[in-house]
């Protein structure tokens, strides 16, 4: 089967900016185990940031500018590198570099590149090492978030599995670093929005995720018709333990029953929102129970400047997520609809704002 693992910056780096070996050791020798029974695995290591500072020797508060943790990562990312190159080869396994931003997951056909030389390097037996294009990746269009980025290529190369490697045992029912009686949750059928709100603030200072771009993450994964494990790095069996579903290595988060065709789940997850169209009940309740398009008329607000063909929320009236999809019309034309209704003038009850082709419903 194939797999996708994600390790983050506080596991992968010491608490002084280093490596830490020992981590990268204990899961190469698991990738060894997992590629001799078989499998295909896909690493998306994060820690280029983290280790260029500590290389830079710039060990003290993390620099909040942006192009220098830029260029701290292009730093980084060659000793990050070259510490799972020389790990792997020492154990006899290949591994190759690649550093996706986001446009790689946004422009179909460089999606359908990233797919194809993935599948090839997974079915040649090579270890491809993922990392976002940090040294290059502006504010604006950087994904920043590599949870979710091990979640899309999960996707993007039909694995079966997602372990999410991390400096705690997995998601537990309150944050166990401020609360002793909080218990580890072994399973999780459906990510709802209470589930979310359990995983607390941001992680360490030096990863950027905490359990919610996890959660977040497992998400995008249970979409996509795969299993997501939450599990502590230093677990040293935590990985090997994936392919059987072992239980009691963490916390296991189940596919959905419904598996997205992989255009819908680029533009559920992988484009970002232009703008929002708020609904009424009415529009929501035809959207969630008979499967309709969203027409112009169930609009009773529009947020944000966006075109036609470009990707909106769809919000219920209490500002919850319900669907994603491409608008069919701008927001100027919508806001127009809307104020039309709004003054009693008759509406156009066919204008389509977005068509159930290009929308995904996000309702737990
Ligand atoms: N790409 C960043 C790095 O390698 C990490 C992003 C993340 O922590 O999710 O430093």
């Amino acid at each position: 089967m194939n797999l996708v693992v994600k390790i983050g910056s506080s596991s992968v780096t010491t608490d002084d900016l280093d490596v830490n070996h020992q981590v990268v050791d204990s899961i190469c020798d698991q990738l060894v185990h997992l590629h001799a029974a078989g499998h295909h695995v896909a690493v998306v290591s994060s820690g280029a940031i983290a280790l260029g500072l500590g290389r830079l020797g710039m060990r003290g508060e993390r620099p909040s500018d942006l192009v220098t943790l830029q260029a701290a990562s292009a730093v980084g990312q060659v000793g990050l590198m070259a510490a799972w190159a020389a790990e792997l080869a020492e154990r006899g396994l290949a591994c190759g570099q690649i550093l996706l931003s986001a446009s790689d997951f946004m422009e179909r056909r460089q999606y359908l590149s990233a797919r194809a030389t993935l599948s090839r390097m997974l079915e040649q037996g090579i270890i491809p090492i993922i990392n976002e294009n940090d040294a290059v990746a502006d504010d604006e269009i950087r994904l920043g978030d590599n949870d979710r980025i091990a979640a899309l290529v999960a996707g993007l190369v039909g694995a079966e599995v997602l372990v999410l490697l991390t400096d705690q045992e997995g998601l537990y029912t309150a944050d166990p670093r401020r609360f002793e009686d909080a218990n580890l949750i072994e399973e999780v059928q459906e990510v709802t929005r209470e589930l979310a709100s359990l995983a607390g603030g941001r992680g360490t200072s030096r990863g950027s995720g905490g359990m919610v771009t996890k959660i977040m993450a497992a998400r995008i994964a249970a979409w996509s018709g795969v299993e997501t494990l939450i599990a502590a790095a230093s677990n040293p069996d935590a990985l090997r333990a994936a392919p059987s579903r072992k239980q009691g290595v963490g916390t296991w988060i189940a596919k959905s029953r419904r598996r997205l065709p992989s255009r819908k789940l680029w533009i559920a997850f992988a484009l970002p929102a232009s703008g929002y169209v708020k609904v009424d009940e009415g529009a929501r309740r035809a959207m969630r129970d008979r499967g309709s398009s969203l027409l112009a008329v169930g609009v009773t607000e529009v947020g944000g400047a966006f075109s036609a063909e470009d990707a909106v929320e769809v919000l219920a009236d209490d500002g919850s997520v319900i669907a994603k999809g491409l608008a069919r019309l701008g927001a100027a034309e919508l806001r127009a609809e809307v104020q039309h209704r709004r003054a009693g003038m008759t509406a156009d009850y066919s204008a389509l704002a977005l068509h159930r082709d290009d929308m995904i419903l996000l309702e737990a």
